[in-house]
């Protein structure tokens, strides 16, 4: 009986571990040194990547009281919410959807898949990520699983140290950076059922997508989307559980948030 019972456990935790693709004992293995924790936030600072137009601008932090004079060390800050890692939170394009401080833990955490078009980027910085791209991942990795959230690494990170690079702006202010279509944005949501996206660039539309239909997609199902994702290029395709914790903004549409992205060692 005993025997029994434990194949049982045995049968769920197997299911647990495969079936859905969510390690259950992933933060146990974190304090045992038994798992790889990489930050995919880049630290904030005046030389962060921001959306270059309106009233947005660069971060900027003073210090208001160091220890020599006032015996504490202490700053201040301002920033845009849409600079540097940060959430989208659904209210962003589309109204009576949760706003940043709104967003449930339960959202915020769960299994990652990073989906590596980097080749694609290479040669088109106006790349769109295709449903056609998503099913091509599939074939090799195996389906998306509810609840992911879906990470791209098109490589734009290593244009992160130049602002001008980064955005990519021609002669009539356009700018040309790889994103969603809204075609995969679509699938994703009805048939894959994710949390949310990420993506390693400004917008997880393309530089010159003016119409913001992924932005429309994801917000209008009350998903969420990270962008200026960082150090993507560290992680495997799958198995990696992810954990994003953003400023509580009141009624805010997004703002930066730390991302970590565990991985049992
Ligand atoms: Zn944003």
């Amino acid at each position: 009986m005993k025997i029994f019972l434990k194949m049982i456990v045995l049968g769920m935790t197997m299911s647990l571990l495969y079936g859905q693709n969510v390690w259950a004992g992933i933060l146990e293995d974190v304090m045992e040194g038994k798992a790889l924790v990489t930050d995919l936030t880049y630290p904030l600072n005046d030389k962060n990547a921001y959306w270059p137009v309106g009233n947005y601008a660069s971060f900027k932090f003073e210090v208001i009281a160091n220890i020599k004079k006032d015996m504490v060390f202490s700053g201040r800050y301002s920033t845009p919410e849409h600079l540097g890692t940060h959430i989208d939170a659904p209210n962003h394009f589309e109204i009576n959807q949760p706003s940043v401080d709104q967003i449930p833990f339960e959202q915020l955490i769960g299994p990652a898949v990073i989906i590596d078009v980097r080749d694609m980027t290479d040669r088109n910085p106006d790349y769109t990520f295709s449903q056609s791209d998503i099913l091509l991942w599939e074939k090799a990795n195996g389906q998306i699983p509810d609840g992911s959230i879906v990470l791209l690494n098109t490589g734009w990170s290593r244009r992160w140290n130049n602002f001008e690079d980064y955005k990519n702006m021609d002669s009539n202010s356009r700018m040309h950076f790889p994103g969603y279509s809204k075609e995969a944005a679509a699938f994703l949501v009805e048939k894959r059922h994710i949390k949310g996206i990420g993506i390693d660039t400004l917008s997880g539309d393309c530089g010159s997508c003016s119409d913001f239909k992924v932005h429309h997609i994801m917000n209008g199902a009350g998903k969420f989307i990270l962008e200026n994702v960082a150090t993507l290029d560290m992680l495997p395709p799958k198995g990696v559980t992810l954990i994003i914790a953003p400023i509580k903004i009141e009624g805010g549409s997004g703002g930066q948030c730390r991302i970590w992205a565990l991985l049992p060692k």
